[in-house]
């Protein structure tokens, strides 16, 4: 399958890159690029993850990964990325934040961004994004600085993906604040 003219060797990337285009499949899997930096910015840990199907979740496998525990554990301060080419399932959603909770002093900041929503048509993955804005997760939408970040350069694309790809994360940056901000809207 070729997606795109700018050669991306890697089936991983360019489904993260892919994933919600129009005139595209969603993929049936979810990948996870998940990165731990230190408080001066050394990067100690980069790992990726897929789900297995009908098992466990991407999410599921890296908070089982022992060596991601240990990469916070033995650190104060830690800054957590997680690139996905979804947002995070409700039930993920749940880990993730059972997983904050209990090590609210060692994370300085956790990061999860992601170039498509998961079924937005079910209220119940709205409001586990919600909640993981609300415990001080910050969501976000892909672009061309967080794209470069995990080595895809939008610059070297062809100008029509780049324009595709660049609407794709507007719109779901669009979408998400939407989201975010229903939850405050209704608390007034
Ligand atoms: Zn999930």
């Amino acid at each position: 399958m070729v997606l795109f003219d700018y050669a991306i060797d890697e089936e991983f990337l360019t489904t993260l890159l892919s994933t919600g285009l129009p005139d595209t499949d969603l993929p049936k899997r979810t990948y996870l690029i998940a990165v731990v930096k230190t408080d001066n910015g050394e990067e100690i840990y980069n790992e990726r993850f897929k789900n297995i199907p009908n098992d466990k979740h991407a999410e599921e496998r890296m908070l089982n990964d022992e060596d991601f525990l240990r990469a916070v554990a033995d650190h104060h301060n830690v800054k957590i990325i997680l690139t996905s080419n979804y947002s995070p399932c409700s039930k993920c959603a749940r880990k993730l934040i059972s997983f904050c909770k209990k090590r609210e002093r060692k994370i300085r900041k956790f990061i999860i961004q992601f170039p498509f929503l998961f079924k937005m048509q079910e209220e119940e993955n709205k409001s586990g994004l919600r909640s993981l804005n609300e415990v001080g997760v910050t969501l976000r939408a892909m672009n061309a600085d967080s794209w470069l970040k995990v080595g895809i350069d939008l610059d070297y694309m062809d100008v029509e993906d780049k324009e595709r790809i660049t609407e794709r994360d507007k719109k779901t940056a669009y979408i998400l604040k939407q989201e975010l901000e229903t939850k405050k809207r209704n608390k007034r």
